[in-house]
């Protein structure tokens, strides 16, 4: 299938590179290994209940993002999140006084659902292979599906992307040097159904100093979410990198077991669901530029690693990407 433009990942950094260049007239086509859109922006859909497994929100720090949270406000995509945020550092608490946060509704996926409207995706099956032949680029799906384009962007997480460069080797060469060292720290997201309602009264616990926990969250006070109470937790990068190959029960067990600690109440759990993800927060990068273009070898990379490891990083890292190839490549 030829379109003017492959791009792989349809996170946050995807999604909004493909919207920019398809409304300026190019034909873009979406590869991501997951089920559907959304990368990081993730929730879980389990039996009768669900939570945010990935970011929980958004803040709005530039006019680029705050334009686009105006626009997905009014599409009904996002709404403001409110209530009693705390801060808990070293066994102190403090109320949280910082950006106004948004969420997806009535789940955080609920955003890239809306973004992939009117897109062209294929989801379900990792890309497998790259390469570049006679000035067009060839991408392989597992499946055996594959795509051509004259232009390529990575939005995948630097070691995904240097997993399929590694493959050619002459790719490598050309590419890897011009990519920013990466740091991702794993991270460990949980999600409990309560037997009972939350007894506390915070909405969100952000915690500094906890060897175990990073965040937990009363998933009910984010707009649209009703039914049982359900609780979503992330873990810190130390411990999650400690302890990648855990049992999950066990994890599930520990991780309440610090939440209840700090919560100072018992709450008896009715079912719980870990998820470990291996690139989960990236270090500021040394990057000197939001993202790369290679306009030579028609090759872009865009995402957080490049910004700031964020929702709003990978937005401002994609237009950026979207606009240098507005400027340099006319569509086919
Ligand atoms: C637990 C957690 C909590 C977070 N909390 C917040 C928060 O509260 N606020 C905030 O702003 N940010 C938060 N973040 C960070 C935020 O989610 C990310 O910065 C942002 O979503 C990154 O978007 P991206 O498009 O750059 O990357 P991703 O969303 O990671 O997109 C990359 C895509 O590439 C796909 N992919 C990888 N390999 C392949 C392959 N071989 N073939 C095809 N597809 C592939 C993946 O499936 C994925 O969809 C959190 C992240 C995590 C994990």
């Amino acid at each position: 299938m030829q379109q003017d433009i492959l791009i792989l990942g349809a996170g946050m950094a995807g999604l909004i590179a493909a919207r920019q260049l398809q409304s300026t007239g190019y034909r873009v086509t979406l590869l991501d290994k997951a089920r559907g859109p959304g990368g990081r922006l993730a929730s879980k859909r389990l039996d009768g209940w669900q939570f945010d497994m990935g970011a929980q929100y958004i803040t709005a720090s530039s006019t680029h993002m705050q334009a686009h949270t105006q626009q997905w406000l009014e599409a009904g995509w996002l709404a403001p999140w409110q209530g009693e945020f705390v801060h808990w550092q070293h066994g102190q608490w403090q109320t949280h006084t910082g950006a106004a946060r948004f969420v997806g509704q009535p789940r955080m996926s609920a955003l890239s659902r809306g973004l992939s409207e009117n897109l062209e995706l294929d989801c379900g099956q990792p890309v497998t292979h790259i390469c570049r032949q006679e000035g067009i680029w060839q991408v392989s799906l597992a499946s055996g599906r594959r795509y051509t384009a004259p232009l390529l962007i990575s939005t995948l997480p630097l070691p995904q992307l240097q997993h399929l460069l590694n493959l050619e080797p002459e790719l490598a060469r050309h590419i890897t040097p011009h990519l920013p060292d990466a740091h991702y720290a794993p991270c460990w997201a949980l999600g409990y159904r309560l037997a009972q309602p939350w007894p506390c009264r915070h909405v969100s616990i952000s915690l500094q100093g906890h060897p175990l926990l990073d965040f937990i969250c009363h998933e009910n006070s984010k707009p649209g979410r009703d039914g049982d109470s359900i609780i979503s937790v992330q873990c810190t990068a130390a411990f999650s990198q400690k302890h990648l190959e855990v049992d999950k029960t066990e994890l599930a067990q520990l991780v309440w077991q610090a939440v209840e600690e700090i919560t100072g109440q018992h709450m008896p759990v009715a079912e719980h669901y870990a998820h470990r993800w291996l690139y989960a927060r990236t270090q500021p990068a040394s990057a000197s530029e939001s993202c790369l273009w290679l306009a030579e070898l028609g090759f872009g990379a865009a995402g957080d690693i490049f910004t700031a490891g964020k929702v709003e990083g990978a937005l401002i890292s994609a237009l950026q990407l979207a606009e240098k190839i507005i400027q340099t490549c006319d569509p086919v």
